[in-house]
């Protein structure tokens, strides 16, 4: 069935299953040379496909697709000179090409923020295929911000539903709760 729109190319012909034993993989930037270039180790985790203002979309598509995976195994290869800082003052800190402008990754600095040792990445911007799939879609209303009609939210939710991916207005209930159980944490309401 073909859409008039792209919630992404990565989900428009369907998720794709994660690969078992997944390396891991290179994302590129879309520089026709001197690509910047990010090595990841292992299986992305929690990836959905996102809505708010500030993930980085591929052009025409209404979400972004964003994942995490530990900071760690996350390590730029290639180019690094060309990366900046999109908005310093956010919370996470996303890596932009500054020539061609993809965001290659974002990191949390404040050790104290519940996702801190989390990178986020755009799995599409890597060759290899086998990563796990968008699994929900988060802060889908906010698309209407970035200039989506708000009169075609219905088809986009029930073409979601269609995708398997359950759309939320935030993230999903997993993630908020875990969001929710570490600010308890922090301010002593919940002991533990
Ligand atoms: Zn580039
Ligand atoms: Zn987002």
């Amino acid at each position: 069935m073909t859409q008039a729109f792209s919630i992404h190319p990565a989900v428009d012909n369907g998720v794709t299953a994660a690969a078992a034993n997944f390396p891991g993989g290179t994302l590129q930037c879309r520089c026709a040379d001197k690509k910047v270039t990010v090595a990841i180790k292992g299986q992305c985790a929690h990836n959905h496909v996102c809505g708010c203002t500030k993930c980085w979309k591929p052009a025409g598509a209404l979400f972004s697709q964003v994942a995490v995976v530990g900071r760690d195994n996350l390590s730029v290869t290639a180019n690094g000179d060309k990366l900046k800082v999109v908005d310093a003052n956010a919370a996470i800190k996303r890596y932009a090409c500054s020539a061609c402008g993809v965001h290659m990754y974002g990191r949390i600095d404040n050790t104290k923020h519940p996702l801190y040792g989390f990178d986020f990445i755009h799995p599409e911007l890597s060759a290899e295929s086998g990563w796990a799939g968008p699994e929900f879609a988060a802060f889908v209303s906010s698309i209407i911000e970035s200039g989506a009609d708000p009169a075609n939210m219905g088809a986009v939710r029930a073409r979601l539903k269609e995708l398997k991916l359950e759309p939320y207005d935030c993230l999903s209930p997993a993630l908020m709760d875990f969001l929710a159980t570490h600010a308890a944490k922090a301010s002593g309401v919940l002991k533990g």
